[in-house]
Protein backbone atom coordinates (compact mmCIF):
# COMPACT_ATOMS: atom_id res chain seq x y z
CA UNK A 1 0.00 0.00 0.00
CA UNK A 2 1.48 2.99 -0.96
CA UNK A 3 0.82 5.69 1.45
CA UNK A 4 1.75 9.54 1.29
CA UNK A 5 2.81 10.68 4.45
CA UNK A 6 4.28 8.34 6.85
CA UNK A 7 5.44 8.65 10.32
CA UNK A 8 7.50 5.45 11.70
CA UNK A 9 7.63 5.23 15.18
CA UNK A 10 9.92 2.05 15.56
CA UNK A 11 10.29 1.20 19.41
CA UNK A 12 13.40 -0.74 20.31
CA UNK A 13 13.95 -2.97 23.00
CA UNK A 14 16.67 -4.94 23.59
CA UNK A 15 14.73 -8.46 24.43
CA UNK A 16 12.58 -7.69 21.25
CA UNK A 17 15.38 -6.84 18.68
CA UNK A 18 14.19 -8.80 15.40
CA UNK A 19 16.92 -10.27 13.16
CA UNK A 20 19.11 -8.02 10.85
CA UNK A 21 17.52 -6.32 7.57
CA UNK A 22 19.04 -4.93 5.41
CA UNK A 23 17.65 -1.77 2.95
CA UNK A 24 17.08 -1.36 -0.95
CA UNK A 25 16.93 2.33 -0.19
CA UNK A 26 18.85 6.74 -0.94
CA UNK A 27 21.69 8.82 0.66
CA UNK A 28 21.13 11.52 3.06
CA UNK A 29 22.70 13.27 6.21
CA UNK A 30 21.22 14.99 8.60
CA UNK A 31 22.61 16.67 11.57
CA UNK A 32 20.75 17.55 15.32
CA UNK A 33 20.98 17.76 18.75
CA UNK A 34 18.44 16.53 21.03
CA UNK A 35 18.32 16.70 24.97
CA UNK A 36 21.89 17.43 24.65
CA UNK A 37 23.03 14.22 22.61
CA UNK A 38 24.57 15.07 18.96
CA UNK A 39 22.84 12.48 16.16
CA UNK A 40 23.70 12.17 12.81
CA UNK A 41 21.66 10.09 10.74
CA UNK A 42 22.87 8.81 7.13
CA UNK A 43 20.02 6.97 5.20
CA UNK A 44 21.18 5.26 1.92
CA UNK A 45 17.76 4.15 -0.34
CA UNK A 46 19.08 2.18 -3.07
CA UNK A 47 17.35 1.46 -6.56
CA UNK A 48 17.87 -1.90 -8.04
CA UNK A 49 21.63 -2.05 -7.22
CA UNK A 50 22.02 2.32 -7.98
CA UNK A 51 21.71 4.67 -5.00
CA UNK A 52 20.21 7.89 -5.17
CA UNK A 53 19.84 10.65 -2.76
CA UNK A 54 17.08 11.88 -1.24
CA UNK A 55 16.80 15.13 0.96
CA UNK A 56 15.19 14.68 4.40
CA UNK A 57 13.68 17.75 6.68
CA UNK A 58 15.62 17.32 9.32
CA UNK A 59 12.68 18.11 11.37
CA UNK A 60 10.64 15.12 10.45
CA UNK A 61 13.28 13.42 12.25
CA UNK A 62 13.59 12.82 16.10
CA UNK A 63 15.53 10.88 18.15
CA UNK A 64 13.42 9.94 21.12
CA UNK A 65 16.18 8.63 23.98
CA UNK A 66 14.06 7.69 26.70
CA UNK A 67 16.08 5.58 29.21
CA UNK A 68 19.49 5.14 26.79
CA UNK A 69 22.51 6.54 26.65
CA UNK A 70 23.93 7.25 23.15
CA UNK A 71 27.32 6.42 23.44
CA UNK A 72 28.31 8.08 20.18
CA UNK A 73 26.73 9.55 17.25
CA UNK A 74 24.75 7.33 14.71
CA UNK A 75 27.82 6.19 12.37
CA UNK A 76 28.33 6.63 9.39
CA UNK A 77 27.12 3.37 7.28
CA UNK A 78 29.55 1.02 6.37
CA UNK A 79 31.66 1.74 3.23
CA UNK A 80 31.19 -1.59 2.40
CA UNK A 81 27.28 -1.94 2.87
CA UNK A 82 25.62 1.53 2.53
CA UNK A 83 22.73 0.19 3.83
CA UNK A 84 23.25 -0.18 7.24
CA UNK A 85 23.39 2.37 10.06
CA UNK A 86 24.98 1.65 13.66
CA UNK A 87 23.98 3.52 16.69
CA UNK A 88 25.68 2.82 19.73
CA UNK A 89 23.26 1.92 22.82
CA UNK A 90 24.25 2.16 26.43
CA UNK A 91 22.68 1.03 29.13
CA UNK A 92 21.04 4.26 31.23
CA UNK A 93 21.08 2.98 35.27
CA UNK A 94 19.32 -0.38 34.90
CA UNK A 95 16.87 0.19 32.49
CA UNK A 96 16.88 -1.66 29.85
CA UNK A 97 18.30 0.46 26.59
CA UNK A 98 15.49 1.54 24.19
CA UNK A 99 15.84 3.76 21.30
CA UNK A 100 12.82 5.44 19.63
CA UNK A 101 13.12 6.97 15.83
CA UNK A 102 10.34 8.78 14.61
CA UNK A 103 11.14 9.31 10.71
CA UNK A 104 8.34 11.04 8.07
CA UNK A 105 9.84 10.60 5.08
CA UNK A 106 6.84 11.27 2.83
CA UNK A 107 7.61 7.76 1.59
CA UNK A 108 6.61 4.25 2.56
CA UNK A 109 9.35 3.13 5.22
CA UNK A 110 10.34 0.75 6.99
CA UNK A 111 12.78 0.13 9.97
CA UNK A 112 14.18 -2.92 10.85
CA UNK A 113 16.57 -3.32 13.64
CA UNK A 114 19.00 -5.68 14.78
CA UNK A 115 21.75 -6.06 17.79
CA UNK A 116 25.14 -7.12 17.40
CA UNK A 117 26.51 -8.11 20.08
CA UNK A 118 25.61 -5.80 23.67
CA UNK A 119 26.50 -2.58 22.37
CA UNK A 120 25.72 -1.98 18.51
CA UNK A 121 22.31 -1.75 17.12
CA UNK A 122 21.58 -2.01 13.27
CA UNK A 123 18.97 0.18 11.94
CA UNK A 124 18.40 -0.69 8.78
CA UNK A 125 15.81 1.54 6.65
CA UNK A 126 13.55 0.07 3.91
CA UNK A 127 11.55 2.34 1.47
CA UNK A 128 9.45 1.63 -1.11
CA UNK A 129 10.53 4.50 -3.12
CA UNK A 130 8.32 5.46 -5.72
CA UNK A 131 10.36 4.26 -9.09
CA UNK A 132 11.24 7.06 -11.73
CA UNK A 133 8.40 5.76 -14.47
CA UNK A 134 9.30 3.20 -16.84
CA UNK A 135 9.55 4.64 -20.42
CA UNK A 136 6.36 3.01 -22.36
CA UNK A 137 7.76 -0.29 -24.39
CA UNK A 138 9.15 1.81 -27.76
CA UNK A 139 6.25 -0.81 -29.80
CA UNK A 140 3.41 -2.43 -28.92
CA UNK A 141 3.54 -6.12 -28.89
CA UNK A 142 2.04 -7.41 -32.78
CA UNK A 143 -1.58 -8.34 -33.12
CA UNK A 144 -0.64 -12.52 -33.23
CA UNK A 145 -1.38 -13.62 -37.02
CA UNK A 146 -3.20 -16.74 -35.84
CA UNK A 147 -5.48 -16.02 -32.65
CA UNK A 148 -6.48 -19.45 -31.11
CA UNK A 149 -9.05 -18.61 -28.97
CA UNK A 150 -8.26 -21.21 -26.25
CA UNK A 151 -9.14 -22.30 -23.00
CA UNK A 152 -7.59 -19.58 -20.50
CA UNK A 153 -4.52 -21.07 -19.49
CA UNK A 154 -2.86 -19.98 -15.91
CA UNK A 155 1.25 -21.10 -15.89
CA UNK A 156 2.10 -21.17 -12.26
CA UNK A 157 5.70 -21.12 -12.87
CA UNK A 158 8.51 -19.13 -15.08
CA UNK A 159 11.61 -17.40 -14.39
CA UNK A 160 11.27 -14.70 -17.32
CA UNK A 161 11.61 -11.63 -14.75
CA UNK A 162 15.10 -12.70 -13.32
CA UNK A 163 16.75 -14.36 -16.49
CA UNK A 164 15.01 -12.10 -18.90
CA UNK A 165 13.57 -8.84 -18.31
CA UNK A 166 16.42 -7.87 -15.32
CA UNK A 167 17.82 -5.69 -15.78
CA UNK A 168 17.04 -3.46 -18.80
CA UNK A 169 15.12 -5.89 -21.42
CA UNK A 170 11.35 -5.09 -20.22
CA UNK A 171 10.51 -3.11 -23.58
CA UNK A 172 11.42 -6.86 -25.22
CA UNK A 173 8.67 -8.60 -23.57
CA UNK A 174 6.55 -7.29 -26.37
CA UNK A 175 7.94 -10.19 -28.67
CA UNK A 176 11.31 -10.82 -27.57
CA UNK A 177 13.18 -14.06 -28.06
CA UNK A 178 11.67 -15.51 -24.52
CA UNK A 179 9.18 -18.46 -24.16
CA UNK A 180 6.73 -15.80 -22.29
CA UNK A 181 6.07 -12.88 -24.50
CA UNK A 182 3.26 -10.44 -24.63
CA UNK A 183 2.72 -11.70 -28.52
CA UNK A 184 2.85 -15.36 -27.52
CA UNK A 185 1.22 -15.05 -23.91
CA UNK A 186 -2.15 -13.64 -26.30
CA UNK A 187 -1.44 -16.51 -29.04
CA UNK A 188 -1.71 -19.08 -26.35
CA UNK A 189 -4.64 -17.77 -24.59
CA UNK A 190 -2.62 -17.45 -21.74
CA UNK A 191 -4.70 -15.52 -18.89
CA UNK A 192 -2.42 -15.47 -16.29
CA UNK A 193 1.57 -15.94 -15.58
CA UNK A 194 3.18 -16.52 -11.75
CA UNK A 195 6.04 -15.13 -12.42
CA UNK A 196 8.88 -16.34 -9.73
CA UNK A 197 11.70 -14.36 -8.32
CA UNK A 198 14.56 -17.30 -7.98
CA UNK A 199 16.98 -16.67 -5.79
CA UNK A 200 20.25 -18.94 -5.91
CA UNK A 201 21.91 -18.96 -2.55
CA UNK A 202 25.33 -19.90 -4.29
CA UNK A 203 25.90 -17.18 -6.26
CA UNK A 204 23.51 -14.16 -4.63
CA UNK A 205 24.72 -13.18 -1.23
CA UNK A 206 21.98 -11.31 -0.09
CA UNK A 207 18.51 -12.80 -1.20
CA UNK A 208 15.98 -10.30 0.35
CA UNK A 209 18.08 -7.37 -0.91
CA UNK A 210 18.24 -9.37 -4.29
CA UNK A 211 14.60 -10.81 -4.09
CA UNK A 212 13.07 -6.82 -3.82
CA UNK A 213 15.19 -5.67 -6.42
CA UNK A 214 13.92 -8.60 -8.65
CA UNK A 215 10.16 -7.05 -7.61
CA UNK A 216 10.72 -3.75 -8.35
CA UNK A 217 11.31 -5.32 -11.85
CA UNK A 218 8.19 -6.96 -11.65
CA UNK A 219 6.60 -3.54 -10.96
CA UNK A 220 8.14 -1.72 -13.63
CA UNK A 221 7.34 -4.24 -15.92
CA UNK A 222 3.82 -4.53 -15.43
CA UNK A 223 3.82 -0.56 -15.24
CA UNK A 224 5.34 -0.58 -18.80
CA UNK A 225 2.41 -2.84 -20.32
CA UNK A 226 -0.74 -1.17 -18.28
CA UNK A 227 -3.37 -1.84 -21.04
CA UNK A 228 -2.24 -5.30 -21.58
CA UNK A 229 -0.76 -6.76 -17.95
CA UNK A 230 -2.13 -6.30 -14.35
CA UNK A 231 -0.94 -7.19 -10.97
CA UNK A 232 -3.16 -10.38 -9.30
CA UNK A 233 -2.92 -11.35 -6.16
CA UNK A 234 -6.67 -13.41 -5.64
CA UNK A 235 -8.93 -15.24 -7.92
CA UNK A 236 -11.26 -12.28 -7.79
CA UNK A 237 -7.98 -9.61 -9.48
CA UNK A 238 -7.74 -12.67 -11.85
CA UNK A 239 -11.72 -12.66 -12.72
CA UNK A 240 -11.53 -8.75 -12.99
CA UNK A 241 -8.63 -8.11 -15.14
CA UNK A 242 -9.98 -10.81 -16.92
CA UNK A 243 -13.21 -8.60 -17.49
CA UNK A 244 -10.91 -5.77 -18.73
CA UNK A 245 -9.11 -7.66 -21.04
CA UNK A 246 -6.10 -7.83 -19.35
CA UNK A 247 -3.41 -10.73 -18.77
CA UNK A 248 -2.86 -11.40 -15.01
CA UNK A 249 0.74 -11.21 -13.45
CA UNK A 250 1.05 -13.05 -10.11
CA UNK A 251 4.03 -13.02 -8.56
CA UNK A 252 5.71 -16.08 -6.38
CA UNK A 253 8.91 -16.65 -4.49
CA UNK A 254 11.22 -19.51 -5.91
CA UNK A 255 13.22 -20.64 -2.94
CA UNK A 256 13.11 -18.88 0.51
CA UNK A 257 16.51 -17.16 0.59
CA UNK A 258 15.05 -14.11 0.97
CA UNK A 259 12.98 -15.08 4.15
CA UNK A 260 14.65 -14.76 7.37
CA UNK A 261 12.14 -13.83 9.67
CA UNK A 262 8.48 -14.89 10.09
CA UNK A 263 7.68 -10.87 9.46
CA UNK A 264 9.46 -11.78 5.87
CA UNK A 265 6.61 -13.33 5.31
CA UNK A 266 4.30 -10.70 6.03
CA UNK A 267 6.78 -8.05 4.47
CA UNK A 268 6.83 -10.06 0.90
CA UNK A 269 3.05 -10.80 0.80
CA UNK A 270 2.53 -7.31 0.74
CA UNK A 271 4.82 -7.04 -1.82
CA UNK A 272 2.29 -8.65 -3.81
CA UNK A 273 4.17 -12.20 -3.48
CA UNK A 274 1.38 -15.06 -3.34
CA UNK A 275 3.23 -18.38 -3.27
CA UNK A 276 6.29 -19.10 -1.78
CA UNK A 277 8.58 -22.32 -2.27
CA UNK A 278 9.94 -23.09 0.39
CA UNK A 279 13.85 -24.49 -1.35
CA UNK A 280 15.26 -24.07 -4.70
CA UNK A 281 18.22 -26.65 -4.97
CA UNK A 282 19.46 -25.50 -1.42
CA UNK A 283 18.74 -26.05 2.19
CA UNK A 284 17.12 -22.61 3.52
CA UNK A 285 16.25 -22.09 7.34
CA UNK A 286 12.63 -23.27 6.29
CA UNK A 287 13.58 -26.87 4.73
CA UNK A 288 16.13 -29.17 2.73
CA UNK A 289 15.73 -29.66 -0.78
CA UNK A 290 15.13 -32.61 -3.16
CA UNK A 291 18.75 -31.75 -4.34
CA UNK A 292 19.87 -32.45 -1.23
CA UNK A 293 21.71 -35.68 -0.08
CA UNK A 294 23.63 -36.91 2.67
CA UNK A 295 26.77 -37.09 -0.26
CA UNK A 296 26.13 -34.39 -2.70
CA UNK A 297 24.67 -31.61 -0.55
CA UNK A 298 24.43 -32.91 3.48
CA UNK A 299 22.19 -30.60 5.39
CA UNK A 300 21.74 -30.52 9.34
CA UNK A 301 18.49 -31.44 9.21
CA UNK A 302 15.58 -33.13 6.96
CA UNK A 303 12.35 -32.09 6.11
CA UNK A 304 11.23 -28.72 7.94
CA UNK A 305 13.33 -27.34 10.35
CA UNK A 306 11.35 -25.64 13.54
CA UNK A 307 11.89 -22.58 12.04
CA UNK A 308 10.05 -24.01 9.06
CA UNK A 309 7.50 -25.66 10.90
CA UNK A 310 6.55 -21.83 12.12
CA UNK A 311 6.91 -20.42 8.72
CA UNK A 312 3.92 -22.99 7.21
CA UNK A 313 1.96 -21.80 10.19
CA UNK A 314 2.34 -18.03 9.43
CA UNK A 315 2.00 -18.81 5.54
CA UNK A 316 -1.70 -19.98 6.54
CA UNK A 317 -2.07 -16.93 8.76
CA UNK A 318 -1.02 -14.61 5.94
CA UNK A 319 -2.21 -16.11 2.78
CA UNK A 320 0.32 -17.37 0.78
CA UNK A 321 0.90 -20.38 -0.79
CA UNK A 322 3.41 -23.39 -0.08
CA UNK A 323 5.08 -24.17 -2.87
CA UNK A 324 6.77 -27.51 -2.37
CA UNK A 325 8.43 -28.09 -5.67
CA UNK A 326 11.83 -28.62 -5.36
CA UNK A 327 11.56 -29.53 -1.65
CA UNK A 328 12.67 -32.99 -0.19
CA UNK A 329 10.46 -35.97 0.06
CA UNK A 330 10.59 -35.16 4.40
CA UNK A 331 10.01 -32.13 3.60
CA UNK A 332 6.39 -32.49 1.36
CA UNK A 333 5.23 -34.83 4.44
CA UNK A 334 6.60 -32.21 7.19
CA UNK A 335 4.70 -29.58 5.48
CA UNK A 336 1.40 -31.68 4.77
CA UNK A 337 1.25 -32.42 8.36
CA UNK A 338 1.88 -29.05 9.92
CA UNK A 339 0.00 -26.83 7.10
CA UNK A 340 -3.75 -26.52 7.60
CA UNK A 341 -4.18 -25.28 4.02
CA UNK A 342 -3.60 -27.33 0.81
CA UNK A 343 -0.10 -27.02 -0.67
CA UNK A 344 1.13 -26.52 -4.07
CA UNK A 345 3.96 -27.90 -6.66
CA UNK A 346 4.07 -25.62 -8.87
CA UNK A 347 6.36 -27.18 -11.18
CA UNK A 348 6.89 -30.84 -10.78
CA UNK A 349 6.29 -33.88 -12.41
CA UNK A 350 5.28 -37.95 -11.45
CA UNK A 351 8.53 -39.92 -10.71
CA UNK A 352 6.48 -42.64 -11.91
CA UNK A 353 7.62 -42.10 -15.26
CA UNK A 354 10.77 -40.50 -14.76
CA UNK A 355 12.72 -40.67 -11.38
CA UNK A 356 14.62 -37.43 -11.49
CA UNK A 357 15.15 -35.83 -7.94
CA UNK A 358 12.44 -33.35 -8.61
CA UNK A 359 9.67 -35.44 -9.88
CA UNK A 360 7.21 -36.34 -7.47
CA UNK A 361 6.56 -39.90 -5.85
CA UNK A 362 2.91 -41.47 -5.76
CA UNK A 363 2.44 -41.60 -2.00
CA UNK A 364 3.16 -37.67 -2.00
CA UNK A 365 1.03 -36.74 -5.32
CA UNK A 366 -1.68 -38.83 -3.54
CA UNK A 367 -0.77 -36.36 -0.41
CA UNK A 368 -0.84 -33.30 -2.14
CA UNK A 369 -4.08 -34.10 -3.65
CA UNK A 370 -5.92 -35.68 -0.98
CA UNK A 371 -5.40 -32.30 0.97
CA UNK A 372 -6.45 -30.35 -1.81
CA UNK A 373 -3.62 -29.11 -2.91
CA UNK A 374 -2.23 -28.70 -6.95
CA UNK A 375 0.26 -30.37 -8.90
CA UNK A 376 1.40 -27.95 -12.19
CA UNK A 377 3.21 -30.03 -14.56
CA UNK A 378 6.48 -28.78 -15.76
CA UNK A 379 7.74 -29.23 -19.53
CA UNK A 380 11.05 -29.78 -18.85
CA UNK A 381 12.18 -33.09 -20.89
CA UNK A 382 14.36 -34.15 -18.14
CA UNK A 383 11.65 -34.83 -16.02
CA UNK A 384 9.16 -36.19 -18.52
CA UNK A 385 10.99 -39.86 -19.70
CA UNK A 386 14.57 -40.73 -19.29
CA UNK A 387 15.34 -40.40 -22.78
CA UNK A 388 14.94 -36.78 -22.92
CA UNK A 389 15.87 -36.12 -26.49
CA UNK A 390 13.05 -37.93 -27.47
CA UNK A 391 10.60 -35.97 -24.82
CA UNK A 392 7.31 -34.90 -26.43
CA UNK A 393 3.93 -32.93 -25.82
CA UNK A 394 2.52 -36.81 -25.38
CA UNK A 395 4.87 -37.54 -22.29
CA UNK A 396 3.91 -34.18 -20.67
CA UNK A 397 0.15 -34.91 -21.38
CA UNK A 398 0.76 -38.48 -19.95
CA UNK A 399 2.13 -36.77 -16.55
CA UNK A 400 -1.17 -34.53 -16.97
CA UNK A 401 -2.91 -37.58 -16.82
CA UNK A 402 -1.37 -39.88 -14.30
CA UNK A 403 -1.27 -37.34 -11.51
CA UNK A 404 -5.14 -36.64 -12.50
CA UNK A 405 -5.69 -40.71 -12.19
CA UNK A 406 -3.95 -40.84 -9.04
CA UNK A 407 -5.26 -37.57 -7.46
CA UNK A 408 -7.87 -36.51 -9.03
CA UNK A 409 -8.68 -34.21 -11.49
CA UNK A 410 -9.22 -31.40 -9.43
CA UNK A 411 -5.49 -31.57 -8.45
CA UNK A 412 -4.05 -30.88 -11.51
CA UNK A 413 -2.41 -27.78 -13.43
CA UNK A 414 0.19 -26.43 -15.86
CA UNK A 415 3.92 -25.51 -14.03
CA UNK A 416 5.51 -24.66 -17.72
CA UNK A 417 9.05 -23.23 -15.89
CA UNK A 418 9.20 -21.45 -19.18
CA UNK A 419 12.59 -19.21 -19.44
CA UNK A 420 14.26 -20.92 -16.95
CA UNK A 421 16.89 -22.71 -19.24
CA UNK A 422 14.72 -25.39 -20.09
CA UNK A 423 13.97 -27.21 -23.68
CA UNK A 424 10.41 -27.69 -24.00
CA UNK A 425 9.31 -30.56 -26.05
CA UNK A 426 8.29 -29.72 -29.96
CA UNK A 427 4.39 -28.27 -29.67
CA UNK A 428 4.84 -26.79 -25.74
CA UNK A 429 8.02 -24.80 -27.31
CA UNK A 430 6.72 -21.23 -25.46
CA UNK A 431 3.71 -19.50 -23.99
CA UNK A 432 1.63 -19.84 -27.75
CA UNK A 433 1.69 -23.63 -28.15
CA UNK A 434 -0.25 -24.06 -24.74
CA UNK A 435 -3.94 -24.58 -26.12
CA UNK A 436 -1.75 -27.38 -27.88
CA UNK A 437 -1.72 -29.97 -24.66
CA UNK A 438 -5.76 -29.27 -24.40
CA UNK A 439 -5.54 -30.86 -28.02
CA UNK A 440 -3.65 -33.78 -27.43
CA UNK A 441 -5.82 -34.39 -23.79
CA UNK A 442 -8.90 -33.82 -25.84
CA UNK A 443 -7.54 -36.52 -28.38
CA UNK A 444 -7.27 -38.82 -24.84
CA UNK A 445 -11.26 -38.62 -24.07
CA UNK A 446 -10.74 -35.66 -21.95
CA UNK A 447 -13.69 -33.32 -21.43
CA UNK A 448 -13.59 -29.34 -22.15
CA UNK A 449 -14.76 -29.26 -17.92
CA UNK A 450 -11.58 -30.93 -17.01
CA UNK A 451 -9.48 -28.98 -19.21
CA UNK A 452 -10.72 -26.26 -17.95
CA UNK A 453 -9.97 -26.94 -14.29
CA UNK A 454 -6.76 -28.08 -15.25
CA UNK A 455 -5.86 -24.92 -17.68
CA UNK A 456 -6.93 -22.25 -14.77
CA UNK A 457 -9.90 -23.97 -12.44
CA UNK A 458 -8.13 -25.58 -10.44
CA UNK A 459 -5.64 -23.17 -9.63
CA UNK A 460 -8.29 -20.45 -8.49
CA UNK A 461 -10.35 -22.78 -6.48
CA UNK A 462 -6.76 -23.34 -4.43
CA UNK A 463 -6.26 -18.97 -4.45
CA UNK A 464 -9.78 -18.53 -3.48
CA UNK A 465 -9.22 -20.95 -0.47
CA UNK A 466 -6.05 -20.16 0.78
CA UNK A 467 -5.45 -16.13 -0.67
CA UNK A 468 -8.56 -14.67 -0.63
CA UNK A 469 -10.47 -16.42 2.62
ZN1 LIG B 1 12.49 -24.56 -10.35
Amino acid sequence: MRVKVLALLVLVALMGWGAKSRSRASVTKVEGQRDGVRFIVKVYVSGPFKYKTVTLDPNRIAVDLANTVVAGPIEAPSPDDPTILRVRVGQHQNKPPVVRVVVDLRQPTQYAVSKEGDRVLVITMVTTYEPAPTPPAPSPAPEPKTLKAGIPAIDLHCDTVVKKLYPDNIAAFANGDFHVTLAKMKQGSVAGQVFAIWTNARTIPDGYIYANTMIDCFYDFLKAYPNDLAFAGCAQDFEQNRMKGKISAFLSLEGAEPVRTLDDLNYFYQRGVRMIGLAWNYQTVICDTAFDDPERNPTPYQGLSPFGVEAVKRMNQVGILIDVSHASDDTVRDVLAASTDPIVASHSCAAHFMPHYRNLKDELIVGICARGGVIGVIFNPPFLIPDKKNATIAHVADHVEYIARLGGTECVALGSDFDGGIHPPPGLEDSSQIQNLADVLRQRGWTEDKLRKLYFGNFLRLLRQVVDE
